[in-house]
């Protein structure tokens, strides 16, 4: 007989999942079956399954019926015949990452530099993104998926899955200030720094050593929760009291942060980056990780004159995530200030759409199939 399970499907865009009955997958020879214990949720799920088709038609969904869930985690309950490390019964977070596997950039271990790059149950940056989506149908709003071997982090005991469903984020993040090339001594500026991959960003970045952080937000309760973090390497101003700009000069004596960090939410108004790009010292680094979607205007003579990149950050490698659950496990960072918010998967479109992000990147929502 043919085991059966539960899984969230989105039939149509704009409607309401439904929990529908299907086949408990096999996992073909390099995969494995992942019973999900938790998935995590950003406020930007809303969007993808609402406008996503309107505001970036480039960008392909899943064919519908379609199986969302971004960062999922749970226990690898079977393993495809050629796998033959993983074993049965390893707590794993699985990075929605996919791509073709045989390219040059998978080859090098830079999958997010694959022209099939696809985020699973989410969405896909290429034009053929439907290809990995038929092979990988599976998000974490279901009971079971499976996925690749090359795509499962290892989960240390002292990481909950509700944690772990905050991993592509705090990814994200991390690997954003990986670009920026982000260590001791440095100053940073981080946009949107009240956001889940600004607080990310910001914990991660005390981490790695960073002297001193300084942070832009509108919501001046929030400001002060991440000021609270660490009151003596945290400074924050609320966006729209001044340029960002002029206030990071002040504060770094007129030289500029090492790095910029934008992680602006999506639909953020692209004059707020273009204010605090300016407070990049000489040789400095802008690594944009966020939502902000508009064209920006730049004087190129400025980038060459004082030698300034601009980079684009897009998720991160499982070897990147790995470092992060190592981070977690000898106590680098502390993933206690996250505050889970758990949902039954009875009540996903609830968590979902309800989602509104009061304690901005110190809530944690969580679906628990
Ligand atoms: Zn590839």
């Amino acid at each position: 007989m043919t085991r059966t399970m539960t899984a969230a499907r989105l039939h149509k865009i704009g409607a309401p999942m439904t929990l529908d009955t299907i086949p408990v997958p096999t996992p073909r020879p390099n995969d494995v079956l992942v019973r999900v214990k938790a998935c995590g949720i950003v406020p930007n799920m809303a969007n993808v399954i609402n406008n996503w088709p309107t505001w970036f038609p480039h960008q392909p969904l899943p064919k519908f019926p379609a199986i969302f869930g971004l960062d999922p985690a749970g226990v690898v309950e079977e393993v495809g015949e050629a796998v033959i490390d993983v074993k049965k019964g390893t707590r794993v977070y699985v990075s929605p990452l996919r791509s073709c596997g045989s390219c040059g950039a998978c080859k090098s271990g830079k999958r997010s530099y694959c022209n099939y790059f696809t985020l699973n149950g989410y969405f896909s940056t290429a034009r053929d993104g439907q290809k990995i989506f038929d092979l990988y149908p599976f998000g974490g709003f279901s009971e079971y998926m499976t996925a690749p071997e090359y795509a499962l982090v290892i989960l240390p005991d002292n990481v909950t899955f509700e944690q772990a469903g905050r991993f592509g984020y705090l990814g994200t993040s991390y690997g954003a200030l990986k670009n920026a090339g982000a260590g001791p001594g440095q100053v940073a500026l981080i946009d949107g720094i009240t956001g889940t991959l600004g607080v990310a960003a910001t914990v991660l970045g005390l981490a790695m050593g960073l002297s001193r952080i300084l942070g832009t937000g509108r919501d001046e309760r929030l400001l002060s929760r991440v000021k609270a973090l660490a009151p003596n390497r945290i400074e924050v101003m609320k966006l729209g009291d001044g340029l960002s700009s002029e206030w990071a000069k002040r504060l770094t004596g007129g030289d500029g942060v090492d790095f910029v960090i934008s992680a602006l939410g999506a639909r953020a108004p692209i004059a707020t980056m273009q204010d605090s790009m300016k407070s990049v010292r000489r040789g400095g680094k802008i690594v944009n990780v966020g939502g902000a979607a508009e064209n920006l205007t730049i004087d190129v003579k400025w980038l060459m004159d004082e030698q300034i990149q601009l980079i684009g950050s897009n998720w991160f490698t499982a070897t990147q995530g790995q470092e992060l659950a190592e981070m977690a496990r000898c106590g680098t960072i502390d993933l206690s200030y996250l505050e889970d918010k758990r949902f039954p998967l009875t009540r996903v479109n609830e968590a979902i759409s309800g989602l509104k992000d009061r304690d901005g990147g110190f809530s944690n929502y969580i679906v628990t199939p």
